[in-house]
Parts: structure tokens; C-alpha cells; sequence
């Protein structure tokens, strides 16, 4: 959720989180009561280009978008399917 920051006539800038387009232009100050006003300011984005923000990032993402798998699995080095069964008719039944 963004930060925004109000500006209060008495006190200085204080900043409350809420949700994207819910903060209204003018608020009541937590500390003295008076209306504030709300500050446009540049966005923080610094931090969108560490690895910890791309990892919350791509997790939150996976939730409603998925990523699209367009090749087979990774292989594991041995080669060969693992053994499930040393029953020979086993063999015979129908592979999906
Ligand atoms: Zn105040």
C-alpha cells in the first residue's frame, strides 16, 4: 500500500499508509487534531530494483498471474524415469 504524506499547519509532516486512491486531500492530524492538507511528493522507488522487492513482487504477481511453463521439467541428471515398480506387468498398463 503507498505512503502519503499530510501537512499539518501546527506540526510538521506525518505519513499514514492506506489503501491505493483511499487517502482523501484533506485529513485530521493524529497528533493535534487540526485538518491537514495532503502533499504531493515524488514516489520512493528506489527500492523496486533490490532482490528482496523483486522477490515480494514476483510472489504477490504468482498469486493472480501465474508464470507459463513452455518447456518440460527440469531433468534431475540421472537420465533415466525413476523405477516405481519392479512388477513387469506393471510395464504393460497404458502411459498417459
Ligand atoms: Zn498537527
Amino acid at each position: 500500500m503507498p505512503i502519503y504524506e499530510y501537512h499539518c499547519p501546527r506540526c510538521k509532516v506525518y505519513e499514514i499508509i492506506r489503501g491505493m486512491g483511499a487517502a482523501p486531500a484533506e485529513d485530521t492530524c493524529p497528533t493535534c487534531g487540526q485538518p491537514a492538507r495532503r502533499k504531493i511528493s515524488a514516489p520512493h522507488v528506489s527500492r523496486t530494483g533490490t532482490a528482496a522487492f523483486q522477490l515480494i513482487d514476483s510472489t504477490t504477481r504468482s498469486a493472480s498471474e501465474p508464470d507459463v511453463v513452455s518447456g518440460a521439467l527440469p531433468s534431475t541428471g540421472k537420465g533415466a524415469a525413476p523405477v516405481y515398480s519392479t512388477n513387469p506387468l506393471h510395464r504393460k498398463l497404458p502411459r498417459p
